[in-house]
């Protein structure tokens, strides 16, 4: 149905980015040194994102970028998933983000957040269950496009063994260099970076410039700044900042996510707010779900870690 209305234009633009990221990706998975855990199905297809209606391109961060104009909602269904089969992780995960909403997830760690941001990612495949992204399974399209819609900040950064630009322009194969300065301003990092001596072609990783966690946190956020994708994931992506930059960036982040589907692991309640839907994790489970005002009403686990916040 939906195929329908996408104009034959936009999907070439779509192809065209799909066709750059692929040789990136195997590069990337080198970098991680990770197995290929899961595969494309045979003549698996790009995944297929409707166009947002009206002017959406208002609401790049840069001028001109292909995905602010288009928009999907993600749908966990029934999740189930273990690492090791004996262990189970995750278990009948459940929820919605409607097209430009923020669902957040909180809860203690180990309790299997950051598993939900990889199997959206989709690093691994879920055991039971489904995960949607415009209403396709993300198991029947191909992992680039899937990977194409989705920018990534997650908890700890690993970089290429590149230049600064390469790593933030990774997020958008051929930015430009102005392109990339505004990203990396948007994200903090552009004054660290402007007063090394080779700038932006400095090479990082263990030859080059060693950078600290909280150096590469805002590395990967001017990636996704840059790279303007529908979806969001950001996995506790200021936690390694310090409070005066962790502050400046969620701003950022804040207007990034606007009109995009977010998916947001706080650890700092105060972020989370304003989110469509706030669930609370346990052991693999939702344990509480709701806005930050039911929750509080709810009086029990959300209540508790907020009121503990404010002191
Ligand atoms: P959180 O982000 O809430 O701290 P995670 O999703 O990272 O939690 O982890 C959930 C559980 O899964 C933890 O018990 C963790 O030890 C386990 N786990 C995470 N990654 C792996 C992995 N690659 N292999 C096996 N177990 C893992
Ligand atoms: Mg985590």
């Amino acid at each position: 149905m939906i195929q329908l209305y996408i104009p034959l234009g936009f999907l070439g633009v779509i192809y065209r980015e799909i066709k750059q990221s692929l040789t990136d990706l195997e590069k990337m998975f080198a970098l991680l040194e990770k197995e290929r855990e899961i595969a494309d199905t045979p003549g698996a297809q790009p995944l297929v994102l409707p166009q947002r209606p009206g002017d959406s391109r208002q609401d790049a961060l840069l001028p001109g970028l292909v995905h602010a104009a288009s928009h999907a909602d993600v749908t966990f269904d029934h999740v189930d998933f273990a690492y090791d089969p004996a262990r189970p992780i995750l278990r009948d995960i459940s929820f919605h983000i409607p097209a430009g909403k923020t669902v957040a997830v909180v809860g203690p760690s180990g309790s299997g957040k950051s598993t939900l941001a990889r199997l959206l990612y989709r690093f691994y495949d879920v055991q039971g269950g489904q995960i949607r992204i415009a209403g396709q399974d993300i198991r029947t399209v191909t992992q680039a496009s899937v990977r194409q819609a989705i920018g990534i900040v997650p908890q700890d950064t690993v970089l290429f063994n590149d230049t600064v630009e390469y790593n933030i322009a990774y997020g958008r194969p051929g930015a430009s260099r102005a392109e990339v300065e505004q990203a990396a301003k948007a994200a903090r990092i552009h004054g660290f970076i402007s007063v090394t001596p080779l700038g932006y072609g400095t090479m990082v990783g263990e030859r080059g410039l060693k950078l600290s966690g909280g150096e590469k946190q805002r590395v990967a956020i001017a990636r996704t700044l840059l790279k303007d994708p529908p979806i969001l994931i950001f996995d506790e992506a200021t936690s390694a900042l310090d409070s005066a930059n962790e502050r400046a960036i969620q701003a950022e982040l804040q207007t990034a996510a606007h009109n995009k589907t977010t998916l947001v692991i706080a650890h700092r309640l105060s972020t989370v707010v304003d989110a469509h839907e706030i669930l609370v994790m346990d052991a693999g489970r939702i344990v509480e779900r709701g806005t930050h005002a039911e929750l509080l009403t709810l009086g029990e686990r959300y209540a508790a870690m907020w009121n503990l916040q404010q002191e």
